[in-house]
This record gives structure tokens, C-alpha cells and sequence, in this order.
């Protein structure tokens, strides 16, 4: 062995756990053939950095969570100051100003006719929660049981617990394998009018037959507002929505939006509903709200559908998870509103998403790999003609200090607000060489 490949050979020792390999699953994995992982030692501002040493540059906010980076010190003094008092008491029978301080600031920056709150443990967890007040507001207020089912719109995603992912793409989101065992729910096309393109009166046609003619077996529709994530990284029209929320008041049908992913700035507003200028009547809220510290989430609601849960046959809303308002992501989720509101986050991620422009523009160049280039407030994505090989990606961006995890034929990244321009175009020039190297098919 030449020195050259012994600390090559130890390097890998330190990065790739074999331990890990063997007993820990990591999402959407094979223990037979499992895509390596990369153990990190720590991480702070934007970077990640690995056991051998090797900082990354983030281009995942982990999963939309971190916006203001890792290891930032008004985050941590929070929840060092929260322990002190209390980790958790459970949320049946007692509250707390953590709660409460936290109820307020999502109020503030929710569509104006948000009124109630729950608190849920994950997104997921919040899809299903959204959907049970549906389903609970839908059954009191016409008095069937048949109006139970939901609608969506193909390319969506919402989170892997049961009835979330009858509502994910049948396809893209995976769950395929699952069959008869999932509920059936009905799916519309995906909006194909692009977000700053001309809208196509024809996209919501195929919702409108579909709600008029299953009217009395839908309790809502469920989708994210503007930008589909995990389910396709597609940005549509504003205007589906506009006409969507028309729809479901002529068919007496509620409305669902999860911003679990577009929340918190990601789309360059607070929410993307803003981008529309309609509301939902029930609201999903997730990933960036602890900004990367805790898992929690929260579904928000109308005084009316709050009211007709109450009024209706259980009489109470139907669920109460154990950390249900955990007052440690509580007060994280606090100091981050701080953290936002001190800053102009408009301006913010408008330069960032300036920055992602040009930075991802020769991607067009790149035509016989590159099927569209499209950037929407601090989110950026190339899609490309075939399937990201993700192993092969992933030790490229090892390999050049970035970190980008493809997802089918979509390169994305959606990274902290706190990344400097420098970072940024080190970020996408990295991710277009790799495109170029050829490294990833
Ligand atoms: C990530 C995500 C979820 C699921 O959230 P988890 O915290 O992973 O359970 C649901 N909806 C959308 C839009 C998401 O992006």
C-alpha cells in the first residue's frame, strides 16, 4: 500500500461507518446496497463539516429546515435558557408562554384568516392533522359521512406517514409499493402554467370537473401552494390557485395549503399563498419553522372550521401528541421569528435568488443534458434528462466542498439565507461543473 492510498483508505475509514452501514437505516435506503453517508463531525454557519476535516458548503438547509444557518448562537442561547426552566411538560391540561409567544407570532405572519392552532410533532404529522380537521369540519358542516375523501394535484408531495402519502404522487412520490394499501384519493393534472409565465385557462379545467362531479364525496383539496417540492421541484401559475380557491367555495369544499417547504421566505414571501393573494382554510407549517433545530410543526385554521369541529358529532378536535408543543422547539421557533424580523428577508432572498440566476444561467448551455433551469426566491433547480446517479453525485460535491443531494432528474439547492455571495457562487459553479464532468449519470 503507497501512503497515497493508506490515507486514502483511512480517510474513507473516518467518513463511511461500518456500524452504521449495518444498523442504521437512513431515509429511503437499502441495507443491501445502501448509497454511502458521510458522518459529520459539526457544522456552523453555512458549512458541514466532515470527519476527516472536509468542509462543505450547504446547499440544503437540511432539508429546507436551517434558514439561518448551524450552530447560530441566538438559536442555541434559546434553547440553553429554555432547558434551564423546562424541556417539556405535556400540553394537555397546562400551557406555557413558550406556546403562547409562538401562537402569536404565527398569527402575525399567517393569511389574516388563520385563527386557531395546533401543534403538531412533523410535517407529516401535520398533513394528517390538516387532514383530520377537514374531514371532521366537512362531516359537521353537511352532515354525510360520504364527504370524507380528498383531492390533489399529481407531482405533490406531503410527508411518508399513512394518509399523507395517499395524497403524494403516485409516481414521483414513491409510494407506489404501498397499493390497495393506501386510501384511493383523486388526483388532477399538474398545473403546467409556469410560475412568471402566461397562464393557461385550460390547467384548471381537469379540478374543476373532477370537484364538481365528486362534490359530495370530498372533504377538501390538499396541495402546496406554488412550489412543489419533494414531488418534482415544479414552480406553477398563482393564478391555479386563485381559481382553485373559487372552486372549492362554489362546491362547498375546504382547502388545504402545506408551506411545509415553502414557508419562512423560501419562495421570496413569508408564505407562498402570498404570491397568490388567497387563502386556505387550513394550513400546514413545518421544516424552516425551528430553523433546523427541532422537529415541529404546526397546522393553522379559521374560526369557522375550528367552530364546526367543535360543533360537530366527536365534539372535540380528534388528536393529542405527547410533545405537542414542546416548549424547546417553541422558543427556538421564537428566537427565529426574531431572527427574520430584524432583517429585510425580501431583499434577503431576492439577491440570493438574483445570485442563483446567474449563477445557474450556463446551465442552459448544457443542452443535451439539461432539460430547464428555474429559480424562485432562494430556491434553485436544474432538471436534467435522466436520473441523477446520487452516489456518484454526492462524492463529486465531497470531492469539490459543496453539498447538494439530487433528487430524481432535479439538481437543486435551497440554501441557508445566511450564505455570503461568495459561498453562493462557489456553491453553483461547483454544481455546473459537475453537470459538465459528466460525473453524475
Ligand atoms: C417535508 C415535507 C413534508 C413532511 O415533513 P416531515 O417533517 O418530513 O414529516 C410535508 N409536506 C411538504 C410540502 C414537505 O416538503
Amino acid at each position: 500500500m503507497t501512503d497515497e492510498t493508506q490515507h486514502t483508505a483511512e480517510r474513507s475509514d473516518l467518513l463511511h461507518d461500518s456500524w452504521d452501514r449495518e444498523h442504521l437505516w437512513h431515509p429511503y435506503t437499502s441495507t443491501i446496497n445502501p448509497l454511502p453517508t458521510y458522518k459529520v463531525e459539526s457544522a456552523s454557519g453555512v458549512r458541514i463539516k466532515l470527519a476527516d476535516g472536509t468542509e462543505l458548503i450547504d446547499g440544503m438547509s437540511s432539508w429546507w429546515a436551517v434558514i439561518h444557518g448551524y450552530n447560530h448562537p441566538v438559536l442555541n442561547r434559546a434553547i440553553e435558557q429554555q432547558v434551564a426552566k423546562m424541556s417539556h411538560v405535556m400540553f394537555g391540561g397546562l400551557t406555557h408562554e413558550p406556546a403562547i409567544e409562538l401562537g402569536k407570532r404565527l398569527l402575525s405572519v399567517a393569511p389574516p384568516s388563520m385563527h386557531n392552532i395546533f401543534y403538531a410533532d412533523s410535517g407529516s404529522v401535520a398533513t394528517e392533522v390538516a387532514m383530520k380537521m377537514a374531514v371532521q369540519a366537512a362531516v359537521s358542516r353537511s352532515g354525510s359521512h360520504r364527504k370524507t375523501n380528498f383531492a390533489t394535484i399529481r407531482s405533490g408531495y406531503h410527508g411518508d406517514t399513512w394518509n399523507a402519502m395517499s395524497v403524494c404522487d403516485p409516481v414521483t412520490g414513491m409510494h407506489g409499493a404501498f397499493g390497495s394499501a393506501l386510501p384511493v384519493r383523486f388526483f388532477a393534472p399538474q398545473p403546467q402554467s409556469r410560475f412568471g409565465g402566461e397562464w393557461n385557462p385550460d390547467d384548471i379545467a381537469p379540478m374543476r370537473e373532477l370537484l364538481s362531479e365528486k362534490r359530495d364525496e370530498i372533504a377538501a383539496v390538499i396541495l402546496e401552494p406554488i412550489v412543489q417540492g419533494a414531488g418534482g421541484m415544479w414552480f406553477y401559475h398563482p393564478q391555479y390557485l386563485r381559481e382553485l380557491r373559487k372552486l372549492c367555495d362554489e362546491f362547498g369544499i375546504y382547502l388545504i395549503f402545506d408551506e411545509i417547504a415553502t414557508g419562512f421566505w423560501r419562495t421570496g414571501k413569508f408564505f407562498a399563498w402570498e404570491h397568490a393573494g388567497v387563502e386556505p382554510d387550513i394550513m400546514c407549517i413545518g421544516k424552516g419553522l425551528t430553523a433546523g433545530y427541532m422537529t415541529m410543526s404546526a397546522v393553522l385554521t379559521t374560526a369557522e372550521v375550528a367552530r364546526t369541529i367543535s360543533e360537530g358529532e366527536a365534539g372535540v378536535m380528534m388528536h393529542g401528541p405527547t410533545f405537542m408543543g414542546n416548549p424547546l422547539a417553541c422558543s427556538v421557533a421564537i428566537a427565529s421569528f426574531d431572527l427574520l424580523a430584524q432583517e429585510d428577508m425580501e431583499a434577503k432572498v431576492n439577491n440570493i435568488s438574483r445570485l442563483l440566476e446567474s449563477g445557474l444561467a450556463p446551465a442552459h448551455e448544457l443542452t443535451d443534458d439539461v432539460a430547464d433551469v428555474r429559480v424562485l426566491g432562494s430556491i434553485g433547480v436544474v432538471e436534467v434528462k435522466q436520473p441523477v446517479d446520487v452516489g456518484r453525485f454526492q462524492k463529486e460535491c465531497v470531492s469539490r466542498g459543496v453539498w447538494i443531494r439530487p433528487f430524481g432528474r432535479n439538481v437543486y439547492v435551497m440554501p441557508p439565507y445566511t450564505i455570503t455571495p461568495d459561498e453562493l457562487h462557489t456553491l453553483t459553479t461547483e454544481m455546473l461543473n459537475i453537470l459538465r464532468s459528466g460525473k453524475w449519470k
